[in-house]
């Protein structure tokens, strides 16, 4: 009963372990994985990270010279670190302890998401009549 009651009366005098979200921010617990952070300057474009990636977070779209973009959605990201462990070039694909912002500055996901197999398609086709061309 002596417990309970020092217990109480030092719960009525310590700040609140809750925090009120969303008016207020929620800070992520050390050692969060949280946001995927990219490096195009490191990158060696051969997409492992988007092969890997298990909900797709992560797609390439082909320019028509071949080169590729990277693109991340953090609201497909399930923060699993796959696309970390994956990636050959140390640094290039860092996991921080961020949590996504709030406002949403991703594209249309699905619209991007064609446009990668389209690229990607298109990309593919004109290697392969290069590659016929006699002389090439
Ligand atoms: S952390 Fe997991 S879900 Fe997120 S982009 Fe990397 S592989 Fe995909
Ligand atoms: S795995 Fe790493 S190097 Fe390869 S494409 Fe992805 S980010 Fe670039």
């Amino acid at each position: 009963m002596k417990e309970m009651l020092i217990e109480t009366i030092k719960n009525l005098f310590s700040k609140p372990v809750t925090v009120k979200y969303p008016q207020e921010p929620s800070p992520p617990p050390p050692n969060y994985r949280g946001l995927i952070v990219y490096k195009e300057e490191l990158c060696i474009f051969c997409t492992k990270c988007e092969m890997v990636c298990p909900p797709g977070a992560i797609r390439f779209t082909y320019q028509e010279d071949g080169s590729k973009k990277f693109h991340y959605n953090p609201y497909l990201c399930i923060y699993c670190g796959e696309c970390v462990r994956a990636c050959p070039k140390p640094g290039c694909l860092t996991q921080v302890e961020e949590i996504a912002p709030p406002e949403s500055s991703v594209p249309d996901w699905d619209e991007l998401e064609k446009r990668a197999e389209e690229s990607k398609k298109a990309f593919l086709k004109a290697k392969a009549v290069a590659k016929k061309k006699p002389g090439s």
